[in-house]
């Protein structure tokens, strides 16, 4: 036992928990009455709680611990690293053996000419990051009108004024002044939520004109860029139809506007691909990056530029960075992080055995009276909820109603699965087995049960 799982007894953890610690996306007093569930350890696929209760984790934490949890061996390489460098900026003429060795693995892996990383800490930053960058290349470019950036509504981006303009969160721009200026939305391709009779790939080509018609409005002098999650994550795992990319891809071609996709989930193995942007056919300007490129055993997170933006922005002194771009520690483990991915043969296993599977397994669910559609992408599924499965209609979208329910039933059942609205969503570590997978759908069908 360490010092940390020697720890004070549960109900006292939570009281100080909620004396004095703020969770992001959490109404705290609520949460302090009831005590917030203190996870103390993990391995592999399975997380320990201070009681020593064992829970399956189908969410790889945030949609990021890609590996699982308990490799040694990024805990070594940390260490090393800590006491070799365990700090040096990337600003002023001055690198770091880790940090330019990463953006070299990166490079390699990426398709095409995305060939330069920009690093951050996180997703948030990394997209504020691409908000002044392309800006800042069409203004070198000569063409500074060109500034507005498209995304989608229930698009999630992150956290920070940029990213969360960039989101199309309603609950988020509800709050703190968002958006900022020069970003609009468009809506989501989701054909279960929104395409009532239309056919999905009629209604996938529908959506993505809508690029077409807002560049049309805004004037394509006007427009810098569009943004998006190659699979929409936050939003609820939104799959789709697969006439959506190749229509957009023609759309930011024919318009000369940059086509940012957001890897931040669908990035390192999660689809199957090393990116997401290949699972659905498309070769984007720049990718955003972070969660599983060090499977969160430390914060890291980059934009994965191509060589025309890069050599433009490369053409003047870029006034952007963060004190922690390219920090030492973090690329060290990220390097070994992705070396595991590699070696391990991780996300190959994804594509050849455990997607399949996960597919031919989720789609069962379809069977239980609550159960609308079960759909997956790699190792991201999600089902909806529905009280008229013909009418595909949804449940009155309130906090603390039936997708609540559910969630709260998959953690009594120690099943990790999130809701969002009436969708149930899981993205676990691409190193669970076939079997763990199995036990994944027997506690969600479970908790599906308990929820009837
Ligand atoms: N982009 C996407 C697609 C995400 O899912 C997230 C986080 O969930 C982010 C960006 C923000 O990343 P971070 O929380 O590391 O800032």
């Amino acid at each position: 036992m360490n010092q940390m799982t020697n720890h004070l007894p549960t109900a006292e953890l939570q009281a100080i928990d909620a004396a004095h610690h703020m969770h992001p996306f959490t109404a705290n007093t609520a949460l302090g009455r009831k005590g917030a569930r203190v996870i103390t350890r993990a391995e592999g696929v399975r997380l320990t709680d201070s009681d020593g209760i064992e829970l399956l984790d189908a969410m790889a934490g945030l949609w990021c611990v890609n590996i699982g949890y308990g490799r040694k061996e990024l805990a070594d390489a940390a260490a090393r690293q800590m006491m070799e460098l365990p700090f040096y900026n990337t600003f002023f003429q001055t690198t770091t053996v880790p940090a330019l060795t990463l953006a070299k693995r990166i490079a390699d892996l990426a398709p095409g000419d995305l060939n330069h990383v920009f690093f951050a800490s996180s997703g948030s930053e990394a997209n504020d990051t691409n908000i002044r960058m392309v800006r800042h290349y069409w203004a070198l470019k000569g063409k500074p009108s060109k500034r507005t950036i498209i995304s989608r509504k229930n698009g999630y981006h992150g956290s920070s004024m940029g990213s969360a303009s960039l989101g199309g969160m309603a609950g988020m721009h509800a709050q703190g002044g968002l958006p900022i200026a020069d970003i609009v939305h468009i809506d989501q391709p989701y054909w279960y939520g929104e395409g009532g009779d239309t056919a999905p790939e009629e209604f996938g080509i529908a959506r993505a004109r809508q690029l077409e018609e807002m560049i049309a409005k805004l004037g394509e002098d006007n427009v810098a860029a569009f943004i998006a999650e190659p699979i929409q994550g936050a939003g609820g795992v939104i799959i789709p139809p697969a006439s959506y990319w190749p229509e957009i891809k023609r759309i930011c071609d024919a318009h000369d506007i940059l086509l940012i996709a957001d890897e931040v989930i669908c990035g390192f193995g999660r689809t199957g691909e090393w990116f997401g942007s290949t699972s659905v056919g498309i070769h984007p300007h720049i990718m955003t990056i972070a969660k599983g490129l060090s499977s969160g055993y430390q914060p890291i997170g980059g934009s994965v530029v191509c060589d025309e933006i890069a050599q433009v922005i490369g053409s003047d002194e870029f006034n952007h960075g963060y004190t922690y771009s390219g920090h030492p520690v973090a690329a060290a483990v990220a390097l070994e992080n992705l070396r595991i991915l590699d070696e391990e043969g991780i996300v190959t296993r994804v594509k050849d055995t455990t997607a399949p599977y996960l597919a031919k397994i989720w789609k069962s669910l379809e069977d239980h009276p609550l159960v609308g559609e079960a759909v997956s992408h790699g190792l991201m599924a999600s089902l909806a909820m529905t009280p008229d499965k013909a009418a595909r209609a949804p449940f009155a979208a309130e906090k603390g109603t039936v997708g609540y329910i559910c969630r709260e039933r998959c953690f009594a059942n120690n099943l990790v699965m999130r809701h969002v609205g009436d969708r149930m969503i899981i993205s676990p570590p691409l190193v669970i087995t076939p079997a763990d997978l199995d036990l994944v759908v027997a506690r969600a069908r479970k908790a599906l049960d308990e929820t009837y």
